[in-house]
C-alpha cells in the first residue's frame, strides 16, 4: 500500500502531514511512503531526514498523486487534486466539511473516501488522533506568545527598587482546548488571569489553573452529548457582552476562543467594548476561521483601533510553532493509520461498525456515508 505525502499549497500553511519519525512508524506496518520534496521545509524536517527515515522522495508529485493508495495532507485539497486521485483510494486531512459541501461531492465523484480531521469523535480512545486538540493547544500557547510581544508591558508583577510593576491582565474568553492552554501559559508568565465559557463544568478547570471565573448568570447553557457548546439566544449573547465589557475594558490582552462546533462562531466583543479598552491593550481573536469573535477583527490583518487597542488576526496561530504543530499533528494521522491498520492483510481496513470511523469518514464508495453530511446532501 502506498501512502504519498505532497506538499501544503495554501498561502501560509507551514504544518506538514509526516513527520520523519511517524514516516518510520508507518514504514514499520508496511506501507511504501512517499513525499513531495520540500514537505517539511518550513516546519524544518529536511528531505534528507525523511530519506533517512525511509521515505521516496518524488521526482514526479503529480504521478505519485495519481498512483497513490493512501494521501496524508494537512489543508483540504483542491477540486483538480481530487479528481487526480484514483478511484478507491483514501484522503485524510482536515475539510472544513460544514463550509465544504462542494468538495464533499468531489470527493464522493470521484470514488475516493475521505476522512476529515475535524470529525474524529472527542473521545478517550480517540485522543491520541485528535488533531483538533493538538493543533488548538499549540494554538492557544502562540496566542499569548504573540499578544505578549505586542503588549509592551511586561506580563509577571515585578518589585524593583524603583518601584512595582503590577502584572498584565489577561481576560480568556471560551476556556476549550485553546483557552485552557491561554491560561496555564500566561499563568505561567506571571499574568493575572480571569476566563469566562459557557460550559458550567469549566468553572473548576480555569481555577485549578490559577484564574479567576467571571460569574456570568446566563441561564440554562449546556453542553452537547460530544462536550460542545451549544449556540446562546441573541437575548444570553447580549447579557454575556453587558457583563464582560467591564472585564475588556481592565484587561490589558483579551483572547478569545469562543467556537460553536459546526456553526459560525458568535461575536462577543462589540465595538463599543472594543472601544472601553485601554490604549496599547492587545486582543487575539482565535475564532476567526469560523466568522470571528471580535467586531473589526479581520483574518490575516493586525488592525490598531482609534482608541490605540490592537487586534490581531492570525488565522493559524499554531503555524508560528510550527516544528511542534507538525510533530503532534503527524502523529495524529498515524494513530489513525495505525488503529485502522489489518496486520495480517497489511492493508487499512475501514472497518464501518468502528465509532472513530463512523465519525471521521465522510465519503465512501462513491457517496457521502456520514450521517451529518448525507442528509444535506441528499436535501441539495
Ligand atoms: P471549541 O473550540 O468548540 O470551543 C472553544 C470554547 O469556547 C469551548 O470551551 C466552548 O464552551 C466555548 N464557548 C462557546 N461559546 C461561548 C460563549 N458564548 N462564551 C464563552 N465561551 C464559549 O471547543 P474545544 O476546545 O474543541 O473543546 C470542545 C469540548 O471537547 C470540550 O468539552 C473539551 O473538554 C472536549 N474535549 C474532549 C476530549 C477528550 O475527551 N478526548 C478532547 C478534547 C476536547
Amino acid at each position: 500500500m502506498i501512502c504519498y505525502v505532497p506538499a501544503e499549497t495554501s498561502p501560509g500553511e507551514m504544518r506538514a502531514a509526516l513527520t520523519p519519525t511517524t514516516a518510520a512508524a508507518l514504514i514499520k506496518l508496511g506501507l511504501t511512503v512517499q513525499a513531495q520534496s520540500g514537505l517539511g521545509s518550513a516546519s524544518r524536517y529536511a528531505d534528507q531526514a525523511y530519506q533517512d527515515a525511509g521515505v521516496e522522495i518524488v521526482a514526479d508529485p503529480a504521478a505519485a498523486l495519481a498512483a497513490a493508495d493512501l494521501v496524508l495532507r494537512v489543508r483540504k485539497p483542491s477540486d483538480a487534486d481530487v479528481a487526480a486521485l484514483k478511484p478507491g483510494a483514501l484522503h485524510l486531512s482536515f475539510l472544513d466539511p460544514f463550509n465544504e459541501k462542494d468538495l464533499l461531492a468531489k470527493f464522493a465523484e470521484a470514488k475516493v473516501s475521505a476522512v476529515s480531521l475535524e470529525m474524529i469523535p472527542r473521545t478517550t480512545l480517540a485522543q491520541k488522533m485528535d488533531a483538533l486538540s493538538s493543533q488548538a493547544s499549540l494554538a492557544g500557547y502562540a496566542a499569548v506568545v504573540q499578544a505578549a510581544a505586542r503588549v509592551r508591558s511586561a506580563l509577571p508583577m515585578m518589585m524593583t527598587p524603583a518601584g512595582t510593576i503590577m502584572p498584565c491582565r489577561v481576560f480568556v474568553i471560551g476556556a476549550g482546548v485553546a483557552g485552557l492552554q491561554a491560561i496555564a501559559t500566561a499563568k505561567r508568565m506571571g499574568a493575572r488571569i480571569e476566563a469566562f465559557d459557557t460550559r458550567p463544568v469549566v468553572e473548576e478547570q480555569v481555577k485549578s489553573l490559577g484564574a479567576r471565573f467571571v460569574k456570568i448568570d446566563l441561564g440554562d447553557t449546556g453542553q452537547t452529548a460530544g462536550g460542545y457548546a451549544k449556540q446562546l439566544t441573541p437575548e444570553q449573547i447580549a447579557k454575556q457582552q453587558a457583563g464582560m465589557a467591564k472585564v475588556c475594558a481592565q484587561s490589558d490582552i483579551v483572547i478569545t476562543t469562543a467556537k460553536v462546533f459546526g456553526r459560525k462562531a458568535p461575536t462577543l466583543v462589540t465595538k463599543d467594548m472594543v472601544a472601553g479598552m485601554k490604549a496599547g491593550s492587545v486582543i487575539v481573536d482565535m475564532a476567526l476561521e469560523t466568522g470571528g469573535n471580535v467586531e473589526g477583527a479581520v483574518a490575516g490583518e493586525d488592525i490598531v483601533t482609534a482608541n490605540g487597542v490592537t487586534i490581531l488576526g492570525h488565522t493559524s496561530l499554531e503555524c508560528t510553532v510550527a516544528t511542534h504543530a507538525t510533530q503532534v499533528l503527524a502523529a495524529n494521522f498515524a494513530a489513525w493509520i495505525t488503529h485502522f491498520w489489518d496486520e495480517e492483510g497489511k492493508t487499512l481496513k475501514l472497518d464501518r461498525d468502528d465509532e472513530i470511523m463512523q465519525g471521521s469518514l465522510i465519503t465512501h464508495n462513491g457517496a457521502i456515508v456520514h450521517e451529518r453530511f448525507a442528509a444535506d446532501a441528499a436535501a441539495s
